[in-house]
Order: C-alpha cells, then sequence, then structure tokens
C-alpha cells in the first residue's frame, strides 16, 4: 500500500494489483477533516484493514463513507466501520443481492435516490446517480475539483485505458454515464477511478473517454460482435479484453 497524498487532507491509498496476473489495482479514498475523515470505497476487506490501521496510527475516526457502488470490491470496509454514515445508491440492495450472501452488513445508511450534498468541514461532496458500470452507480464530485468515477473508468496504475464493463449488459446506459462525466471535465479536474492511478491531463482524460465512447458505441450497434471486430472496425485496443464476452449478447 502506498499513501499519496493528492493534496493537504485528501489521501489517496493505493494498492497494486495483488495477483500475479492481474493489471488492476485498487484505490480507496480518505478525505480528512481535523481528527475525522470521509472515506470513498471501501475496497476488499484485506486492503480496508490496512487503511483502517494507518487511521488508527493517526489518531482518526471515520465520520462518513461513500460508495460509488456496491460491487464485491469496492464494499469490503463496510463491515468493519462503526457509527459511520455510508452513503449508496438506492439500488444497493439490488446489486448486493447478486454477490453477497448476507446482504444486510453492506447496506447504505443514507440512500441517494437522485442526488444530495454532504459537507464536511472545508470539503463539499456532491453525490449523484449515474448508471453506466452499475445500476447502483453514484459520481461524487470533491471541492468542485475531484471526480470520483467509481469503475466508469477502469484504469491500470499506469494510467493506461481497461476495456468499458456494462455489468447490466446495457451499453447505452455506459454511454449517458460516461457523456455525464465528459460534461464536468475542465482544466484542474482530476478524475479518480478506482482502479488505475489519478488522471490529471485534460487530454488525457478526454482521450480516455473518447476511446470508451467508441467502443461503448460499436458494441452497442453491434451486440453480438467480437472483441477482435471491435478492434477490426476501430483500431482501439484496451487492456482487459476478456471482459468484452461480459458486454456481448451471445449470438
Ligand atoms: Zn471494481
Amino acid at each position: 500500500m502506498r499513501i499519496i497524498e493528492l493534496e493537504k487532507d485528501i489521501l489517496l491509498y493505493q494498492f497494486k494489483p495483488d495477483d500475479k496476473d492481474g493489471f488492476l489495482g485498487l484505490n480507496i479514498f480518505v478525505v480528512i477533516n481535523g481528527n475525522e475523515c470521509t472515506v470513498v470505497e471501501t475496497g476488499f476487506k484485506r486492503h480496508f484493514i490496512q487503511v483502517l490501521k494507518n487511521l488508527k496510527e493517526k489518531d482518526i475516526t471515520i465520520s462518513n463513507v461513500i460508495q460509488t457502488h456496491f460491487h464485491p470490491d469496492h464494499i469490503g470496509g463496510i463491515p468493519l466501520v462503526e457509527k459511520a454514515k455510508i452513503y449508496g445508491s438506492i439500488f444497493a440492495q439490488d446489486t448486493l443481492k447478486k454477490y453477497v450472501e448476507r446482504y444486510n452488513k453492506y447496506l447504505p445508511t443514507n440512500v441517494v435516490v437522485d442526488k444530495t450534498k454532504l459537507q464536511f468541514g472545508r470539503h463539499k461532496f456532491e453525490i449523484e446517480v449515474n448508471t453506466g458500470h452499475s445500476k447502483d452507480g453514484l459520481l461524487i464530485t470533491l471541492n468542485d475539483k475531484y471526480i470520483f468515477v467509481g469503475d466508469e473508468i477502469i484504469l491500470d496504475n499506469k494510467g493506461n485505458a481497461s476495456i468499458p464493463y456494462c455489468s447490466e449488459k446495457d451499453p447505452q446506459a455506459h454511454i449517458n454515464s460516461i457523456n455525464k462525466i465528459m460534461s464536468r471535465i475542465k482544466i484542474n479536474v482530476t478524475v479518480l477511478p478506482t482502479h488505475g492511478s489519478p488522471l490529471v491531463d485534460k487530454d488525457h482524460i478526454i482521450n480516455d473517454l473518447v476511446k470508451r465512447l467508441t467502443y461503448l458505441h460499436f458494441i452497442n450497434e453491434n451486440r453480438t460482435a467480437s472483441y477482435d471486430d471491435f478492434v477490426k472496425a476501430t483500431n482501439v485496443r484496451f487492456l482487459g479484453r476478456d471482459w468484452h464476452i461480459l458486454n456481448q449478447i451471445d449470438s
């Protein structure tokens, strides 16, 4: 685990891929106000234990948790958090039921239906639905500067794009979510994916989003096409091509 200070009081706990064939890392974010913090994402349990240990050493307690969505690699720390408010989508339960047996331990206490705000000391969080990767997706903006995109943008820890994953097999929803992110991109905005390095360069961010849109439009119009069909038609490539079949509809 590496702790990266994005700026004073805004920390990224960055984990490397933890199996030898994997290429995706994982991020947990901690936003500090005095001796309290708001956490965005809680990883797998094994990641969150390390974050908790570090916070304890710093004498910082967790007041809020905000989840971009409720897939298993994002929620592992929720049962370890005591007394904090857990912000999550109204559709959290639907997603949890698909992946987790005793899902009651992971449910949000503060349900987001459309959008909400959280003022935390000097920090302003704006939370809104964004349902491309998953139907319970939330987009979180911090201080008009940082955008937590969850798995709407998946990268490796060097910033290379991994293939979009439409877990509801709905490419149109994912097109909409990428367009929403695109509309928020301006100079000095940092995109914070849950997997992969932060993106700070505006051109890099826009290129990444355009590449995703190219893919999503292609599969939206060609629901049975293979990954190779996509590369042939567009000359665009991604890491994680094995996930393509998860987006596809069987021919
Ligand atoms: Zn994930």
